[in-house]
Protein backbone atom coordinates (compact mmCIF):
# COMPACT_ATOMS: atom_id res chain seq x y z
CA UNK A 1 0.00 0.00 0.00
CA UNK A 2 2.85 2.51 0.87
CA UNK A 3 4.78 1.81 -2.22
CA UNK A 4 2.00 2.52 -4.39
CA UNK A 5 0.37 5.47 -2.88
CA UNK A 6 4.34 6.75 -2.84
CA UNK A 7 4.88 6.09 -6.49
CA UNK A 8 1.43 7.67 -7.29
CA UNK A 9 2.77 10.41 -5.73
CA UNK A 10 6.85 10.27 -7.00
CA UNK A 11 5.73 9.72 -10.87
CA UNK A 12 4.88 13.28 -11.31
CA UNK A 13 8.34 14.53 -9.95
CA UNK A 14 11.13 15.15 -12.34
CA UNK A 15 13.58 12.68 -11.72
CA UNK A 16 13.06 12.41 -7.63
CA UNK A 17 16.39 11.47 -5.81
CA UNK A 18 16.56 8.55 -3.57
CA UNK A 19 16.67 10.67 -0.65
CA UNK A 20 13.41 12.39 -1.89
CA UNK A 21 11.46 9.41 -1.99
CA UNK A 22 12.84 8.46 1.90
CA UNK A 23 11.62 11.75 2.48
CA UNK A 24 8.26 11.19 1.22
CA UNK A 25 7.75 7.41 2.28
CA UNK A 26 8.38 8.63 5.71
CA UNK A 27 6.12 11.96 5.49
CA UNK A 28 3.45 9.46 3.97
CA UNK A 29 4.46 6.66 6.95
CA UNK A 30 3.86 9.08 9.67
CA UNK A 31 0.68 10.84 8.15
CA UNK A 32 -0.93 7.06 7.95
CA UNK A 33 -0.30 6.29 11.69
CA UNK A 34 -1.04 9.61 13.06
CA UNK A 35 -4.66 9.93 11.28
CA UNK A 36 -4.71 6.25 11.61
CA UNK A 37 -8.72 5.67 12.21
CA UNK A 38 -9.96 9.14 11.14
CA UNK A 39 -11.98 9.29 7.93
CA UNK A 40 -13.70 11.83 5.68
CA UNK A 41 -17.01 12.64 4.98
CA UNK A 42 -17.05 10.75 1.97
CA UNK A 43 -16.18 7.09 4.06
CA UNK A 44 -12.73 7.20 2.47
CA UNK A 45 -9.58 6.92 4.78
CA UNK A 46 -8.34 10.52 6.32
CA UNK A 47 -4.94 9.25 4.17
CA UNK A 48 -6.96 9.98 1.04
CA UNK A 49 -7.28 13.35 1.36
CA UNK A 50 -3.31 13.78 2.50
CA UNK A 51 -2.03 11.49 -0.92
CA UNK A 52 -4.25 13.47 -3.29
CA UNK A 53 -3.17 16.61 -2.05
CA UNK A 54 0.39 15.41 -2.29
CA UNK A 55 -0.16 14.23 -5.07
CA UNK A 56 -1.54 17.55 -6.80
CA UNK A 57 1.51 18.93 -5.38
CA UNK A 58 3.84 16.68 -7.51
CA UNK A 59 1.89 17.13 -10.10
CA UNK A 60 2.41 20.96 -10.49
CA UNK A 61 6.05 20.67 -9.77
CA UNK A 62 6.18 21.23 -6.23
CA UNK A 63 9.93 19.87 -4.70
CA UNK A 64 10.14 17.05 -2.18
CA UNK A 65 10.23 19.37 0.79
CA UNK A 66 6.62 21.14 -0.39
CA UNK A 67 5.22 17.46 -1.36
CA UNK A 68 5.77 16.08 2.71
CA UNK A 69 4.67 18.79 4.27
CA UNK A 70 1.48 18.03 1.67
CA UNK A 71 1.46 14.93 3.30
CA UNK A 72 1.79 16.17 6.58
CA UNK A 73 -0.43 19.21 6.65
CA UNK A 74 -3.10 18.21 8.62
CA UNK A 75 -1.42 16.13 11.66
CA UNK A 76 -0.49 19.38 14.05
CA UNK A 77 -4.33 20.54 13.75
CA UNK A 78 -5.92 16.84 13.85
CA UNK A 79 -3.99 14.16 15.35
CA UNK A 80 -1.96 13.38 18.74
CA UNK A 81 1.36 14.33 16.48
CA UNK A 82 2.92 17.30 18.43
CA UNK A 83 4.96 20.05 16.78
CA UNK A 84 7.71 19.15 18.63
CA UNK A 85 7.46 15.32 17.37
CA UNK A 86 6.94 16.82 13.69
CA UNK A 87 10.11 18.82 13.85
CA UNK A 88 12.30 16.64 15.52
CA UNK A 89 11.43 13.96 12.41
CA UNK A 90 11.56 16.25 9.56
CA UNK A 91 13.37 19.44 10.42
CA UNK A 92 12.82 23.15 10.66
CA UNK A 93 12.31 23.65 6.80
CA UNK A 94 8.81 21.27 7.04
CA UNK A 95 7.85 22.26 10.58
CA UNK A 96 7.73 25.25 9.19
CA UNK A 97 5.52 24.75 6.15
CA UNK A 98 3.17 22.35 8.22
CA UNK A 99 3.05 25.48 10.86
CA UNK A 100 2.23 27.79 8.51
CA UNK A 101 -0.44 26.14 6.67
CA UNK A 102 -1.91 25.25 10.19
CA UNK A 103 -2.07 29.10 10.91
CA UNK A 104 -3.93 29.95 7.95
CA UNK A 105 -6.15 27.59 8.84
CA UNK A 106 -7.77 30.18 11.70
CA UNK A 107 -7.69 33.36 8.51
CA UNK A 108 -11.74 32.51 7.85
CA UNK A 109 -14.70 33.73 6.22
CA UNK A 110 -17.73 34.80 8.27
CA UNK A 111 -20.06 36.13 5.18
CA UNK A 112 -19.57 39.55 5.40
CA UNK A 113 -18.27 41.29 2.10
CA UNK A 114 -16.40 43.98 4.10
CA UNK A 115 -13.54 41.99 4.99
CA UNK A 116 -12.60 40.19 2.10
CA UNK A 117 -10.34 42.05 0.94
CA UNK A 118 -8.55 42.42 4.22
CA UNK A 119 -8.92 38.49 4.63
CA UNK A 120 -7.19 37.96 1.43
CA UNK A 121 -4.14 40.27 2.64
CA UNK A 122 -3.99 38.67 5.78
CA UNK A 123 -4.18 35.38 4.21
CA UNK A 124 -1.52 36.07 1.51
CA UNK A 125 0.79 37.63 4.70
CA UNK A 126 0.25 34.68 7.24
CA UNK A 127 1.64 32.33 4.88
CA UNK A 128 4.67 33.78 5.19
CA UNK A 129 6.32 31.53 2.51
CA UNK A 130 4.72 31.26 -0.67
CA UNK A 131 4.77 27.13 -0.83
CA UNK A 132 3.16 27.63 1.90
CA UNK A 133 -0.16 29.70 -0.25
CA UNK A 134 0.49 26.43 -2.77
CA UNK A 135 -0.26 23.71 0.11
CA UNK A 136 -3.06 25.80 0.78
CA UNK A 137 -4.55 25.99 -2.17
CA UNK A 138 -4.11 22.71 -3.26
CA UNK A 139 -5.74 21.13 0.06
CA UNK A 140 -8.80 23.42 -0.97
CA UNK A 141 -9.14 22.20 -4.26
CA UNK A 142 -9.04 18.66 -2.88
CA UNK A 143 -11.66 19.79 -0.45
CA UNK A 144 -13.90 21.06 -3.27
CA UNK A 145 -13.58 17.90 -5.60
CA UNK A 146 -14.83 16.07 -2.40
CA UNK A 147 -17.21 18.73 -1.12
CA UNK A 148 -20.62 16.77 -2.35
CA UNK A 149 -19.86 14.54 1.14
CA UNK A 150 -19.78 17.14 3.27
CA UNK A 151 -23.12 18.12 5.47
CA UNK A 152 -25.68 20.08 3.23
CA UNK A 153 -25.30 23.10 5.91
CA UNK A 154 -21.15 23.52 5.73
CA UNK A 155 -21.26 23.29 1.52
CA UNK A 156 -22.14 26.90 1.05
CA UNK A 157 -19.64 28.65 3.50
CA UNK A 158 -16.76 26.71 2.17
CA UNK A 159 -17.85 27.25 -1.31
CA UNK A 160 -18.49 31.36 -0.57
CA UNK A 161 -15.08 31.11 1.05
CA UNK A 162 -13.63 29.38 -1.97
CA UNK A 163 -14.91 32.11 -4.45
CA UNK A 164 -14.28 34.95 -2.44
CA UNK A 165 -11.02 34.49 -0.85
CA UNK A 166 -8.93 31.72 -2.88
CA UNK A 167 -10.24 32.30 -6.41
CA UNK A 168 -8.70 35.85 -5.80
CA UNK A 169 -5.17 34.48 -4.52
CA UNK A 170 -5.11 32.12 -7.78
CA UNK A 171 -5.53 35.17 -9.46
CA UNK A 172 -2.86 37.00 -8.19
CA UNK A 173 -0.59 34.54 -8.24
CA UNK A 174 -1.46 33.59 -12.20
CA UNK A 175 -2.26 30.09 -11.19
CA UNK A 176 -4.88 29.54 -14.45
CA UNK A 177 -5.63 25.75 -14.08
CA UNK A 178 -6.72 25.90 -10.33
CA UNK A 179 -8.30 29.16 -10.37
CA UNK A 180 -10.76 27.67 -13.31
CA UNK A 181 -10.81 24.35 -11.39
CA UNK A 182 -11.91 25.92 -8.20
CA UNK A 183 -14.48 28.63 -9.50
CA UNK A 184 -16.00 25.37 -11.68
CA UNK A 185 -16.57 23.40 -8.41
CA UNK A 186 -18.07 25.89 -6.47
CA UNK A 187 -20.26 27.82 -8.88
CA UNK A 188 -23.33 25.16 -8.01
CA UNK A 189 -22.77 25.85 -4.76
CA UNK A 190 -23.17 29.57 -4.90
CA UNK A 191 -25.24 30.40 -7.60
CA UNK A 192 -27.31 27.44 -7.91
CA UNK A 193 -30.13 29.53 -10.56
CA UNK A 194 -27.58 31.03 -12.41
CA UNK A 195 -25.85 27.76 -12.55
CA UNK A 196 -28.42 25.69 -14.33
CA UNK A 197 -29.33 28.94 -16.39
CA UNK A 198 -25.83 28.50 -18.23
CA UNK A 199 -26.15 24.65 -18.32
CA UNK A 200 -29.26 24.66 -20.49
CA UNK A 201 -27.64 27.78 -22.66
CA UNK A 202 -24.97 25.65 -23.35
CA UNK A 203 -26.14 21.89 -23.51
CA UNK A 204 -26.50 21.70 -27.42
CA UNK A 205 -23.14 23.37 -27.70
CA UNK A 206 -21.10 21.50 -25.34
CA UNK A 207 -22.47 18.18 -27.06
CA UNK A 208 -22.02 19.31 -30.66
CA UNK A 209 -17.88 20.76 -30.12
CA UNK A 210 -16.85 17.67 -28.73
CA UNK A 211 -16.94 16.42 -32.51
CA UNK A 212 -15.96 19.60 -34.06
CA UNK A 213 -12.85 20.13 -31.42
CA UNK A 214 -11.62 16.81 -32.68
CA UNK A 215 -12.13 16.81 -36.16
CA UNK A 216 -10.53 20.67 -36.21
CA UNK A 217 -7.62 19.86 -34.26
CA UNK A 218 -6.41 16.94 -36.53
CA UNK A 219 -6.91 19.35 -39.40
CA UNK A 220 -4.67 21.74 -37.89
CA UNK A 221 -2.01 19.10 -36.42
CA UNK A 222 -1.78 17.64 -39.89
CA UNK A 223 -0.99 21.21 -41.54
CA UNK A 224 1.22 21.95 -38.87
CA UNK A 225 3.26 18.45 -39.71
CA UNK A 226 3.24 19.72 -43.36
CA UNK A 227 4.65 23.01 -42.49
CA UNK A 228 7.71 21.45 -40.86
CA UNK A 229 6.77 22.12 -37.23
CA UNK A 230 8.34 19.53 -34.77
CA UNK A 231 7.60 19.28 -31.58
CA UNK A 232 4.31 20.95 -30.45
CA UNK A 233 1.49 20.29 -28.61
CA UNK A 234 -2.46 20.76 -29.08
CA UNK A 235 -5.19 20.56 -26.30
CA UNK A 236 -8.72 22.19 -26.63
CA UNK A 237 -10.81 23.27 -23.73
CA UNK A 238 -14.40 24.51 -23.54
CA UNK A 239 -14.48 27.99 -21.28
CA UNK A 240 -15.22 27.30 -17.56
CA UNK A 241 -19.21 27.47 -16.42
CA UNK A 242 -18.34 30.55 -14.14
CA UNK A 243 -15.82 32.30 -16.14
CA UNK A 244 -18.84 32.30 -19.18
CA UNK A 245 -21.29 33.18 -16.38
CA UNK A 246 -19.17 36.65 -15.15
CA UNK A 247 -18.86 36.86 -19.27
CA UNK A 248 -22.72 36.30 -19.97
CA UNK A 249 -23.25 39.03 -17.54
CA UNK A 250 -21.66 41.89 -19.43
CA UNK A 251 -23.03 40.56 -22.34
CA UNK A 252 -26.73 40.66 -22.16
CA UNK A 253 -26.86 36.82 -21.71
CA UNK A 254 -26.12 36.23 -25.20
CA UNK A 255 -24.59 33.19 -26.40
CA UNK A 256 -23.49 35.32 -30.07
CA UNK A 257 -21.50 37.72 -28.03
CA UNK A 258 -19.19 35.24 -26.98
CA UNK A 259 -16.15 34.21 -29.00
CA UNK A 260 -14.04 31.97 -26.58
CA UNK A 261 -16.46 29.55 -25.66
CA UNK A 262 -14.53 26.73 -27.63
CA UNK A 263 -10.76 26.81 -27.89
CA UNK A 264 -7.57 24.86 -29.09
CA UNK A 265 -4.19 25.36 -27.72
CA UNK A 266 -1.15 25.25 -29.36
CA UNK A 267 2.03 25.24 -27.70
CA UNK A 268 5.65 25.47 -29.49
CA UNK A 269 8.96 25.03 -28.41
CA UNK A 270 10.07 29.25 -29.77
CA UNK A 271 8.41 32.15 -29.74
CA UNK A 272 9.11 32.33 -33.71
CA UNK A 273 7.39 29.34 -33.94
CA UNK A 274 4.03 31.14 -32.76
CA UNK A 275 4.14 33.72 -35.03
CA UNK A 276 4.87 31.04 -37.63
CA UNK A 277 2.18 28.69 -36.36
CA UNK A 278 -0.50 32.53 -36.09
CA UNK A 279 -0.01 32.33 -40.17
CA UNK A 280 -0.80 28.74 -41.05
CA UNK A 281 -3.75 28.93 -38.83
CA UNK A 282 -5.26 32.26 -40.96
CA UNK A 283 -4.16 30.31 -44.19
CA UNK A 284 -6.49 27.79 -42.96
CA UNK A 285 -9.11 29.41 -41.24
CA UNK A 286 -10.83 32.90 -41.89
CA UNK A 287 -9.97 34.80 -39.07
CA UNK A 288 -12.70 37.04 -37.50
CA UNK A 289 -11.32 41.03 -37.78
CA UNK A 290 -10.14 42.52 -34.81
CA UNK A 291 -9.53 39.69 -32.59
CA UNK A 292 -5.88 38.95 -33.21
CA UNK A 293 -4.26 39.50 -30.26
CA UNK A 294 -0.81 39.74 -29.19
CA UNK A 295 -0.05 38.95 -25.45
CA UNK A 296 3.32 37.80 -26.21
CA UNK A 297 4.98 41.89 -27.51
CA UNK A 298 2.01 42.60 -24.95
CA UNK A 299 1.58 40.84 -21.85
CA UNK A 300 -1.70 40.73 -19.63
CA UNK A 301 -1.18 43.07 -16.29
CA UNK A 302 -0.75 39.52 -14.41
CA UNK A 303 2.01 38.25 -16.73
CA UNK A 304 0.06 36.39 -19.06
CA UNK A 305 1.17 35.78 -22.42
CA UNK A 306 -0.26 34.42 -25.64
CA UNK A 307 -0.99 34.71 -29.19
CA UNK A 308 -4.83 34.74 -29.68
CA UNK A 309 -6.66 34.74 -32.87
CA UNK A 310 -11.00 33.96 -33.45
CA UNK A 311 -11.47 31.90 -36.49
CA UNK A 312 -14.32 30.03 -38.44
CA UNK A 313 -13.67 26.87 -39.14
CA UNK A 314 -14.84 24.40 -42.30
CA UNK A 315 -17.39 23.43 -39.68
CA UNK A 316 -18.47 27.06 -38.84
CA UNK A 317 -17.58 26.67 -35.61
CA UNK A 318 -15.85 29.67 -34.09
CA UNK A 319 -13.17 28.83 -32.70
CA UNK A 320 -10.29 30.88 -30.39
CA UNK A 321 -6.96 29.83 -31.45
CA UNK A 322 -4.30 30.79 -28.23
CA UNK A 323 -0.53 29.78 -29.61
CA UNK A 324 2.14 30.04 -26.88
CA UNK A 325 5.85 28.62 -25.38
CA UNK A 326 6.13 25.66 -22.83
CA UNK A 327 7.06 28.20 -20.53
CA UNK A 328 3.90 30.64 -21.49
CA UNK A 329 1.78 27.72 -20.79
CA UNK A 330 3.58 26.57 -17.53
CA UNK A 331 3.44 30.52 -16.30
CA UNK A 332 -0.35 30.70 -17.38
CA UNK A 333 -1.60 27.27 -15.87
CA UNK A 334 0.58 27.36 -12.66
CA UNK A 335 2.26 30.88 -12.61
CA UNK A 336 4.27 31.25 -9.61
CA UNK A 337 4.04 27.74 -8.59
CA UNK A 338 5.47 27.45 -12.42
CA UNK A 339 8.84 29.50 -10.98
CA UNK A 340 9.17 27.02 -8.45
CA UNK A 341 9.11 23.95 -10.68
CA UNK A 342 11.41 25.70 -13.47
CA UNK A 343 14.29 25.98 -10.31
CA UNK A 344 13.92 22.51 -9.75
CA UNK A 345 14.17 21.71 -13.43
CA UNK A 346 16.40 23.51 -14.38
CA UNK A 347 19.57 21.30 -14.60
CA UNK A 348 17.47 19.09 -16.71
CA UNK A 349 15.53 21.39 -18.76
CA UNK A 350 17.02 24.98 -20.85
CA UNK A 351 13.89 26.74 -21.00
CA UNK A 352 14.41 30.17 -19.63
CA UNK A 353 11.34 32.33 -17.68
CA UNK A 354 11.01 35.17 -19.57
CA UNK A 355 10.10 38.71 -18.87
CA UNK A 356 7.11 39.13 -18.82
CA UNK A 357 6.76 35.96 -16.86
CA UNK A 358 7.77 37.70 -13.61
CA UNK A 359 5.55 40.69 -13.73
CA UNK A 360 2.51 38.50 -11.65
CA UNK A 361 4.58 39.93 -8.72
CA UNK A 362 4.74 43.48 -9.83
CA UNK A 363 0.51 43.10 -9.56
CA UNK A 364 0.48 41.68 -6.42
CA UNK A 365 2.65 44.16 -4.84
CA UNK A 366 0.97 46.59 -5.52
CA UNK A 367 -2.68 45.77 -5.04
CA UNK A 368 -1.48 44.15 -1.69
CA UNK A 369 -0.31 47.42 -0.31
CA UNK A 370 -2.84 49.81 -1.49
CA UNK A 371 -3.07 51.74 1.95
CA UNK A 372 -5.96 50.18 3.96
CA UNK A 373 -8.56 52.55 4.69
CA UNK A 374 -11.08 52.52 7.76
CA UNK A 375 -14.18 51.11 6.42
CA UNK A 376 -16.22 51.57 9.32
CA UNK A 377 -16.16 55.25 8.86
CA UNK A 378 -19.09 56.44 7.65
CA UNK A 379 -19.01 60.09 8.26
CA UNK A 380 -18.91 62.22 4.95
CA UNK A 381 -16.35 64.28 6.42
CA UNK A 382 -13.77 61.78 7.95
CA UNK A 383 -14.32 59.94 4.38
CA UNK A 384 -12.75 62.78 1.95
CA UNK A 385 -10.16 62.96 4.87
CA UNK A 386 -9.26 59.95 4.55
CA UNK A 387 -9.11 59.93 0.55
CA UNK A 388 -6.93 62.30 1.03
CA UNK A 389 -4.60 60.44 2.98
CA UNK A 390 -4.89 57.78 0.79
CA UNK A 391 -3.70 59.87 -1.88
CA UNK A 392 -1.04 61.25 -0.37
CA UNK A 393 0.22 58.06 0.66
CA UNK A 394 -0.03 56.68 -2.69
CA UNK A 395 2.74 59.34 -3.99
CA UNK A 396 4.90 58.03 -1.24
CA UNK A 397 5.30 54.56 -2.07
CA UNK A 398 8.35 53.53 -0.62
CA UNK A 399 11.42 52.67 -2.04
CA UNK A 400 11.82 49.13 -0.97
CA UNK A 401 8.37 48.38 -3.16
CA UNK A 402 9.57 50.51 -5.88
CA UNK A 403 12.62 48.44 -6.22
CA UNK A 404 11.14 44.88 -5.77
CA UNK A 405 8.14 45.82 -8.31
CA UNK A 406 11.01 46.64 -11.19
CA UNK A 407 12.97 43.57 -10.37
CA UNK A 408 11.25 41.68 -12.94
CA UNK A 409 13.14 43.70 -15.64
CA UNK A 410 16.79 42.54 -14.57
CA UNK A 411 17.89 39.17 -15.06
CA UNK A 412 18.15 37.78 -11.31
CA UNK A 413 17.62 34.13 -10.93
CA UNK A 414 14.55 32.86 -9.81
CA UNK A 415 15.96 31.38 -6.79
CA UNK A 416 17.20 35.56 -5.83
CA UNK A 417 13.69 36.44 -6.87
CA UNK A 418 12.34 34.55 -4.32
CA UNK A 419 14.36 35.30 -1.45
CA UNK A 420 13.65 38.82 -1.86
CA UNK A 421 10.03 38.28 -2.01
CA UNK A 422 10.42 36.23 1.75
CA UNK A 423 12.77 39.19 2.55
CA UNK A 424 10.90 42.40 1.36
CA UNK A 425 7.18 41.31 1.54
CA UNK A 426 7.10 39.27 4.79
CA UNK A 427 9.40 40.31 6.83
CA UNK A 428 9.03 44.46 6.46
CA UNK A 429 4.45 44.29 7.40
CA UNK A 430 2.97 43.01 9.99
CA UNK A 431 -1.51 42.73 10.01
CA UNK A 432 -3.19 43.75 13.16
CA UNK A 433 -6.95 43.82 13.96
CA UNK A 434 -9.22 46.57 14.91
CA UNK A 435 -12.10 45.15 18.01
CA UNK A 436 -14.01 45.25 14.45
CA UNK A 437 -12.03 42.63 12.99
CA UNK A 438 -10.27 44.93 9.82
CA UNK A 439 -7.31 44.53 9.34
CA UNK A 440 -4.34 47.05 9.13
CA UNK A 441 -1.20 46.95 7.68
CA UNK A 442 1.88 48.53 9.36
CA UNK A 443 5.41 48.24 8.88
CA UNK A 444 7.17 45.78 11.63
CA UNK A 445 8.21 47.28 14.38
CA UNK A 446 5.11 49.69 14.53
CA UNK A 447 3.68 51.11 17.92
CA UNK A 448 0.11 51.49 19.34
CA UNK A 449 0.31 55.25 17.99
CA UNK A 450 1.17 54.16 14.25
CA UNK A 451 -2.22 52.26 14.29
CA UNK A 452 -4.22 55.31 15.87
CA UNK A 453 -2.85 57.01 12.92
CA UNK A 454 -3.21 54.73 10.67
CA UNK A 455 -7.14 54.39 11.69
CA UNK A 456 -7.43 57.98 11.64
CA UNK A 457 -5.05 61.57 12.55
CA UNK A 458 -8.11 62.60 15.25
CA UNK A 459 -7.67 59.46 16.76
CA UNK A 460 -4.13 59.44 17.01
CA UNK A 461 -4.15 62.44 18.15
CA UNK A 462 -6.34 62.07 20.72
CA UNK A 463 -4.91 58.64 21.83
CA UNK A 464 -4.57 58.38 25.72
CA UNK A 465 -3.67 54.36 26.08
CA UNK A 466 -4.03 51.18 24.26
CA UNK A 467 -5.16 47.60 24.43
CA UNK A 468 -3.41 44.86 22.48
CA UNK A 469 -5.26 41.60 23.03
CA UNK A 470 -7.78 42.81 26.22
CA UNK A 471 -4.64 43.59 28.00
CA UNK A 472 -3.68 47.53 28.48
CA UNK A 473 -0.18 48.49 27.01
CA UNK A 474 2.60 51.12 27.42
CA UNK A 475 2.03 53.36 23.68
CA UNK A 476 5.94 52.22 22.77
CA UNK A 477 4.82 48.70 22.72
CA UNK A 478 5.97 46.81 19.12
CA UNK A 479 2.84 44.90 17.61
CA UNK A 480 2.98 41.58 16.85
CA UNK A 481 1.33 40.13 13.78
CA UNK A 482 -2.01 39.09 14.54
CA UNK A 483 -3.15 41.38 17.67
CA UNK A 484 -6.16 42.52 18.35
CA UNK A 485 -5.10 46.82 18.78
CA UNK A 486 -8.01 48.85 20.84
CA UNK A 487 -7.10 52.71 21.19
CA UNK A 488 -8.54 54.39 24.29
CA UNK A 489 -9.14 58.17 23.03
CA UNK A 490 -9.20 60.93 25.52
CA UNK A 491 -10.91 64.58 23.97
CA UNK A 492 -8.41 66.52 26.16
CA UNK A 493 -4.84 64.72 25.23
CA UNK A 494 -2.71 65.82 22.79
CA UNK A 495 0.33 64.31 21.00
CA UNK A 496 3.95 64.69 22.95
CA UNK A 497 7.61 64.80 21.81
CA UNK A 498 7.52 61.32 23.03
CA UNK A 499 5.30 60.03 20.61
CA UNK A 500 7.58 60.81 17.39
CA UNK A 501 10.04 58.09 18.97
CA UNK A 502 7.66 55.70 19.14
CA UNK A 503 6.03 55.98 15.90
CA UNK A 504 7.61 53.87 12.83
CA UNK A 505 5.20 55.14 10.12
CA UNK A 506 5.80 58.39 7.95
CA UNK A 507 2.15 59.60 8.51
CA UNK A 508 1.82 59.41 12.08
CA UNK A 509 5.19 61.24 12.23
CA UNK A 510 3.76 63.98 10.15
CA UNK A 511 1.13 64.43 12.14
CA UNK A 512 2.52 64.47 15.78
CA UNK A 513 4.96 66.83 13.96
CA UNK A 514 2.14 69.34 12.95
CA UNK A 515 0.30 68.66 16.30
CA UNK A 516 3.54 69.66 18.49
CA UNK A 517 3.86 72.87 15.97
CA UNK A 518 0.08 73.99 16.51
CA UNK A 519 0.49 73.23 20.71
CA UNK A 520 3.29 75.41 20.66
CA UNK A 521 2.54 78.65 18.64
CA UNK A 522 -0.86 78.35 20.83
CA UNK A 523 1.69 78.87 24.12
CA UNK A 524 3.93 81.32 22.40
CA UNK A 525 0.38 83.06 21.73
MN1 LIG B 1 -6.44 19.38 4.63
Amino acid sequence: MTTEDVQKITQHMYSPSTADIELITKAYDVAEQAHEGRFRYSGKPYLSHLTETARMLAEIGMGAHTIAAGLLHDTIEDTDLTPEELQKEFGDEIFFLVQGVTKLGSVRYYGSDRHNESLRKLFVATSQDIRVLIIKLIDRLHNMQTLQYVPKEKQLRIARETLEIYVPVTHRLGMGRIRKELEDLAFPYVYPEEFKKITDLTKHIVKKSEVDLEKSRKTLQKRLAEAGIRDFHTSYRAKGMYSLYQKLKRREWDMDNIHDFLAIRIVVPSIEQCYQVLGIVHELWRPLPQRVKDYIAFPKPNGYQSLHTTVITTNSTILEVQIRTKAMHSEAEYGIASHIMYKNIQQGKKETISGGAKSWFSTLVPSLFRPFIWRASKNAETQTQMIKEEHEHKQKIPHWIQEIASAHTTNDSSNEFFDGLKDDFFSYRIFVFTPEGDVVDLPVGASPIDFAYAIHSDIGDHTSGAKVNNKLVELDTKLNNGDIVEIIKNKSNKPTQKWLSYAKTSLARRRIRTALTSQNEVHHK
